[in-house]
Order: structure tokens, then sequence, then C-alpha cells
């Protein structure tokens, strides 16, 4: 049985780069039939807060990252906030010094950084490592420092043989165990480090697969070391390049927007931002496809489809895969997903998810061509859902207030006017020829009619626009054009 987990730190929100982690955990574990399991490593109290951890769980739950074990869910092996776990922590290391595969260190910090810099100061380089001054303490020197209360930290041993494992991305990596020092798994105020909260949670879990951010790489040996101190078997590790600015600079907010929950706010798809993040880095290996729904995902995804290079985030491609999800949404569908837009704008009526809902369909068929966000249907459908389209002034003046074109528009209405049927190719062909007959371009004509019906110079078909409009609004807005032919410049 395949576990895997995300385990984000909740010192901030959730930026793209833990929300791929938590994906590409989560595809595997649904490949799979595994189980994702959501552990919050919030041991630092301090930059940790209850806001923060409620923020990611947000995130994770808009882009559909369900876990099967984690806060709010439970499961065999929680509770699953390390704040939670620390006494477990704490007897895990008593138990490595009782195994002999740990110890006692009394040393202060002062006492580390005297014999560093002294050190450093003779060789010149950087390198000290602990020198396992307590490693060699006796049984009475140990008993002598307890009797004076001497803070202790406890520190693992670490082996001098070279320590290798196999990555599932960048394949066999080795560390030379001659450069580990001997560190520290718990201070000397009682809280554990990363490396022992990390591997005793991840063998309490029992965890088969540790997917997670390459910059956790020169963290692994140590926590190998500690696998073997526990007789614990070591995970499968996978370790998934870094996401990078179009500049190639690590990610951050000089690039945009790095919250999950931004782009939720700005009105993308989660479908689209799942898609777009399993391409971070992953591909599928079927030729040039890009375009995957969730369940698409699940059945192609695998570790062996992760590449070593770092991924380049790139929003205009987000843009791309959330406009390639919009346009695939059935009608229906896009209906509920417009409504609370709509409604934010003040543009809902409920008679578009009652009598009018075939109507709204359509108008949402024909916006979508010109949309890229959920978001944009407000804005763009402005004169569809209100009798007062804003005009713009300069589409007014350039378009409706030129010569001869108060005369056109009357003619056209008088044409619409006549026509048996109100249809796409009835008004278009209704248009050109008022054109004709009145010596100007069709376009002029087309042009002024768009800027009346819709108050600006772009929009879909102008015929399908005015369909869709109907013949009744199609003419009041005729007349509203022409209102303002006549208003004063400006007023
Ligand atoms: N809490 C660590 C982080 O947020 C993750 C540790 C891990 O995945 O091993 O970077």
């Amino acid at each position: 049985m395949i576990r895997v987990r995300f385990a984000p730190s909740p010192t901030g929100y959730l930026h793209v780069g833990g929300a791929r982690t938590a994906l590409f955990n989560w595809l595997y574990a649904r490949r799979h039939g595994g189980v994702f399991v959501l552990r919050i490593e919030d041991t630092d109290a301090e930059r940790s807060s209850e806001a923060m951890v409620e923020g990611i769980l947000d995130g994770l739950r808009w882009l559909g990252l369900d876990w099967d074990e984690g806060p709010h869910t439970g499961g065999t092996y929680g509770p699953y906030f390390q704040s939670q776990r620390l006494e477990r922590y704490r007897a895990t290391a008593e138990r490595l010094v009782a195994d002999g595969h740990a110890y006692y260190c009394y040393c202060t910090p002062d006492d580390i950084r005297v014999k560093r810099d002294a050190a450093e100061a003779s060789s010149g380089v950087g390198t000290w490592r602990y020198d396992r001054t307590c490693c060699a303490l006796t049984g009475d020197d140990i008993a002598a420092r307890e009797r004076d209360g001497r803070p202790r930290a406890i520190r693992v041993r670490a082996p001098e043989r070279t320590i290798a494992f196999d990555d599932a991305v960048h394949g066999s990596i080795a560390f030379d165990g001659a450069n580990l020092e001997d560190f520290v798994i718990l201070r000397s105020d009682g809280h554990p480090t990363y490396h022992l909260s990390v591997v005793c949670d991840d063998v309490d879990m029992k965890m088969t697969h540790v997917v997670r951010g390459d910059d956790h790489i020169s963290n692994t040996p140590k926590q190998i070391v500690l696998y073997q101190a526990l007789g614990a078997p070591v995970p499968t590790f996978a370790h998934v390049p870094l996401i990078l600015g179009s500049d190639k600079k690590r990610l951050s907010k000089r690039h945009g927007a790095t919250s999950v929950i931004e782009y939720a706010r700005q009105g993308y798809m989660p479908e689209a931002m799942v898609n777009f993040l399993a391409l971070l880095g992953w591909s599928p290996g079927e030729g040039d496809r890009e375009v995957f729904t969730r369940e698409q995902l699940i059945a192609a995804f695998d570790l062996s489809g992760i590449s070593g290079g770092n991924a380049v985030f790139n929003v205009e491609k987000l843009d791309w895969f959330n406009q390639q999800h919009l346009w695939s949404l059935p009608p229906a569908e896009l209906g509920w997903r417009v409504k609370p837009v709509l409604e934010r704008a003040g543009l809902w009526s409920d008679v578009y998810a009652g009598d009018k809902h075939a109507w709204f369909d359509a108008v949402l068929q024909l916006l979508k061509t010109r949309a890229k966000k959920i978001d944009d249907f407000a804005e763009l459908g402005r004169y569809f859902f209100t009798m007062e389209p804003a005009y713009d002034p300069a589409a007014v003046a350039r378009h409706l207030r030129t010569d001869g074109m108060r005369d056109h528009l009357v003619a056209i209405d008088e044409a619409f006017d006549a026509l048996p049927t109100f249809d796409v190719d009835t008004t278009e062909q209704a248009v050109r020829t008022v054109a004709e007959v009145r010596g100007v371009k069709a376009a002029t004509l087309i042009h002024a009619v768009r800027v009346a019906l819709t108050g600006r110079t772009a929009s879909p078909g102008l015929f399908e626009v005015a369909v869709l409009l109907g013949r009744q609004v199609t003419k009041a807005r005729l007349a509203q054009a022409l209102t303002l032919i006549a208003s004063p410049v400006g007023g």
C-alpha cells in the first residue's frame, strides 16, 4: 500500500511550489490506490499560526486535493500536527540514546562557537564539524554534568561511510559520510530538530514514498542515518526540482502572485491550475499533449515522468490552460460558475436559472470565446445583463458621431423592422443592403451598430449578439445611440 504525505510548515500561505508538491503526492496516491496524508509541521510555534494552517487547507480544498488522513479527517496514525507530537519525538530521541545511536551533548552554543572560530581561523576554511567531545564522556562525566543541572541536547552518531540512495527523479545520489557531523536531533530546550520530527513521523505514519522539493536533498543523508538508527525501512525519495520565474530565478513575488488562493481570487479555475501545476516539471511522455482533466492526470501520472530540470512558471501558460478548461465546460456547468460572478457585479437575475436559462447558456457560449477567466464574464457580458450598457465615450465619438451616421442607423432600424425573421443571416443581409444603398462601407456600419448595441468596439460576432439581444432590445439600443449622437459631446 502506497502512503505519501504533504508536510507543509504553516509559516505562510500555500505557495505554488508547495501546491505542486502536494499535487504530485496526491496524484501518486490516487493513481495507485494509496493513501495521501496531510501533516502540519508546526513545531516552530512562533512562526506558525492557525490562520495559516486554515489558509493552506483552503488552498488544497480549492485545488480538490483531498487528504485521506490529516487535520479534520483524522486517521490511524494521528495526531497530524507536529506540535501535538512533541512527546513522541523526545521519547524517540531518548530511545536512540538508550540504543547507543545517539548521545547527550552538554556543549553550549558558546563552547561550539569558540571551537569553530578557532578551527576556522587556523585552517582558513569553514568546514568545522562537531568534534564529538560529548560522545567521549564516561558515565561519571555524564553523572557529574547532570548533577550540575547542565542543559543537554541529543546528537545522533553519524556514520563515516558513504550514504547513497536512489532518488526516483535524480537517480543515484551519494554523500560522503566524512562530511556529516553528529547532528542535533533534540535541542536542550526539549524541542526536536526538523530531521528528528520528520523522520519520526514518516516512520510512525508508515510513509513508503517521500515526494518533496529539491531543497531537501541535502537533508536526506541525515534523515537516512535516522531511519537506519531507528531500524526502520528507508522510503523511496523523489526530489522535485524547483519552480523558477521567467528570468530563471527562484519563483518569488517579483514574478506575480505565488499564493494559490490568490489565483482562486483572480478567477482561475481549479482544474486549470491543477493541470498547469502538474505539467510544471512532469510530463506524461505522450508527445505534445497538454490538456488533461483531473482523472486523466491520475491515470497518466508517474514519478518517472518528473523531470530533473527546473520548471519555469509562466502566467501566460496558466491563462492558456484556463481558457482551454473554460471552453470545454458543459454549458450548464459554465452557467453555475458564472452565476456568483454576476451576483457580485450586481448583474444576476434569477430568470437566468429559470425561464431564460437557454438564453443565458447561449449568451455564455457566445461570450466564452473572448473569456480567459470566469470573472471576465461580468465585464464581457455587461450589455447582455443590463439595460444600460456602459457606452465607451471614445467608441461613441469614433463610430457613432460621424457624418451621416444618424441617418444610416435610422435606415438600419427600419430595415430590421421590416425583417420577417430576426436571425443572424437576415440581420447581416439587412445591414449590408443599407450600406450598399447608402454608399457606405458595410464595415463602417457594423462598427457603429456594435457600439450602439454593446457600448464598445469589441464583441463576439455582431449579428449573433443582435439576435441574442433580440429584436426589441436591438431597437431600443439603436434609439439610445441616436440619443447619444444628438446629445452634446462630453454630455
Ligand atoms: N515541512 C517541510 C517544508 O515545508 C517539509 C518536510 C518534508 O517534506 O520532508 O519544507
